[in-house]
């Protein structure tokens, strides 16, 4: 069967003018600040004047541990959306910006797929209204602050063998990961080593993505750490006296962006933090304006369920006051077969009992799910090789778990395809039973917070860390930071620290390499494992192929 690509499908997109859309959510033309015809900026007094309006419904689309046969979490969020509108609800989505870097390694677009995507889609996922720019630009403004302070004579005795601020760039590269700085004489300042970051992976960015309003951005933006003195006491941000000037950057990227959907259909994308060392969720300012204009906002997390809906969770609702009132858990029958043992190259073929043990997986996080309180239904995203037995297979399992599963194919069809899930989701919404809860208290010190969510969510049997790791855990809690919580960053593939270990894995334990501190953001990055915050190009980078063709459209992005 031929289908056509993400891209041919967006072009073909029959748009509106923006303000067509800012008109269903009732924002004023003065209000909304058109970048080009099809995209634009919420102001920040509209976002203000309705901050005494009741909010709606926010649905969290989440998945089953991602496996490379794809789930499609933002296909489906948009979908969703698109869904809830044809029912007659009046819906918004709310997802991430793409970052630029990775379009030009591997294929793989941000906006969805097929019918249920957000355009216009290249822009989203090039430059779009450039608030990665102004991201990159604020972060490198501090860096360049640094080392300027540094060179200046020091007066904060900053120890440059300790300056933890590490530069960043929005593309992939990996022979910027670790680096020299300041080399080539004495009017450049004192050579030290340094590194880059990918801009998704900096503090400001998560900072951006949990800031209320501009005065909270700068505040957390002087609470970051950027470097230590030799007794290890900790130099901030508002030392160098950085986060002044780095929110009048930030100012313009803080506004939430209004697109839409290819049914017209609104839909905010804004901020795109690293779901590893950050929490992966669009910006709260976003997610609280859209509540505040709709009665139903679909939003995303990113990675399995047990990263991105434990941090949209635990990270994200806590800190913003959200309580989500549905959850919709991604699933597929290919990924249940990868998870139930079945080779990528063998997916094609029907395999009912693959489906069926790797439906642990899924069980796995319906269960982890309730204990935020939160009712979930289970969406499985339909590929044209599923077969009825295979589908079944996973009804049957859910129905088990007493948990509705729901086949959708608005990947194909649009918002028509989902409008089952969509009447379920507002049947879970409408029974008022949930009843939101963090996974732990605040109360609790960072290292029960640590084997709570080991425990709790991955079921690990224990949790080991050295005794320095410890140590500096117990150094936060004196200096304060004990209340936080905890931003694990491990493997997305499976529930341990092996991505080859799938399915529902017991007897493991999680090992914590290294913690780190994101003092402005406000939160305890645990590394489990190897994490990339600078990824690399593959060895035939997709960018060979990217070209503007005889008609000045771009070939080759998705
Ligand atoms: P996620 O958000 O979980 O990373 P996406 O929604 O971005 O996943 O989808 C990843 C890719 O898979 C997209 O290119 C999309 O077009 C494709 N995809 C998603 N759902 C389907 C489907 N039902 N059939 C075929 N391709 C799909
Ligand atoms: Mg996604």
């Amino acid at each position: 069967m031929a289908f056509k690509s993400d891209i041919e499908i967006a072009r073909e997109a029959n748009k509106k003018p923006i303000q067509a859309i800012g008109d269903v959510l009732g924002i004023p033309s003065e209000h909304l600040l058109p970048y080009g015809h099809d995209k634009a900026k919420v102001s920040q007094s509209f976002i203000d004047s309705v901050q005494g309006r009741p909010d709606g419904k926010l649905i969290l689309v989440t998945a089953i541990n991602p496996t490379p046969a794809g789930e499609g979490k933002t296909t489906t969020t948009v979908g969703l959306g698109d869904g809830l509108n044809k029912i007659g609800k009046k819906a918004v989505i709310c997802i991430r910006e793409a970052s630029l870097g990775p379009n030009f390694g591997m294929k793989g677009g941000a906006a969805g797929g097929g019918k249920a995507q957000v355009v216009p889609m290249e822009e989203m996922n090039l430059h779009f209204t450039g608030d990665f720019h102004a991201i990159t630009s604020a972060h490198s403004l501090l860096s360049a602050m640094i080392d300027n302070h540094i060179y200046w004579g020091n007066a904060l005795d900053i120890d440059q063998r300790r300056v933890v601020w590490r530069r960043v760039v929005d593309m992939n590269d990996r022979s910027l990961r670790q680096i020299t700085s300041s080399l080539g004489g004495v009017a450049n300042g004192f050579p030290r080593e340094d590194g880059f970051d990918i801009t998704v992976a900096s503090e400001v960015m998560a900072i951006l993505c949990l800031a209320k309003n501009l005065k909270d951005l700068e505040k957390r933006l002087g609470d970051m750490i950027v470097a230590y003195r030799r007794d290890k006491t900790p130099v901030f941000c508002r030392d160098i006296k950085a986060e002044g000037a780095m929110t009048v950057l930030l100012k313009d990227a803080m506004q939430p962006n209004l697109v839409q959907t290819l049914e017209n259909n609104p839909a905010f994308v804004h901020g795109g933090p690293f779901a590893n060392i950050a929490h992966g969720c669009n910006s709260v300012i976003a997610t609280t304006t859209a509540l505040k204009l709709a009665d139903y906002v679909v939003t995303e997390a990113g990675f399995g369920a047990d990263l991105g809906a434990e941090k949209f969770m635990d990270i994200k609702c806590r800190k913003a006051g959200l309580k989500p009132a549905a959850v919709v858990i991604v699933a597929t029958v290919r990924a249940m077969k990868m998870n139930g043992g079945v080779a990528k190259a063998d997916l094609g073929a029907e395999n009912v009992d693959a489906v069926k043990a790797g439906c642990a997986n899924l069980g796995r996080h319906i269960e982890n799910m309730k204990k935020f309180g939160v009712p979930a239904v289970v969406g499985i995203n339909h590929f044209f090789t599923d077969t009825d037995a295979e589908v079944q297979a996973i009804k049957d399992y859910c129905a088990g778990l007493g948990v509705d599963a729901i086949l959708n194919t608005h990947w194909a069809e649009g918002g028509a395809g989902i409008t089952e899930t969509a009447k379920k989701v507002v049947e879970l919404c409408e029974a008022g039973s949930a009843d939101y809860r963090p996974l732990y208290g605040d109360e609790l010190s960072l290292a029960e917070k640590i084997e709570t969510v080991c425990k709790e969510i991955y079921r690990a049997d224990s949790v080991t860390m050295d005794g320095s790791v410890r140590a500096q855990l117990k150094a936060w809690e004196e200096q304060g930071y004990g209340k936080l919580p905890v931003c694990m960053a491990k493997t997305q593939y499976s529930f341990t620290t092996d991505p080859n270990r799938r399915g529902a894995p017991t007897g493991f334990s999680i090992p914590v390499r290294e913690v780190r501190l994101s003092a402005g953001a406000g939160f305890v990055v645990v590394v489990c494992g190897e994490i990339m915050t600078m990824p690399g190009l593959p060895r035939v980078p997709a960018a060979e192929t990217i070209r503007l063709n005889e008609d000045g459209l771009i070939e080759g992005l998705f």
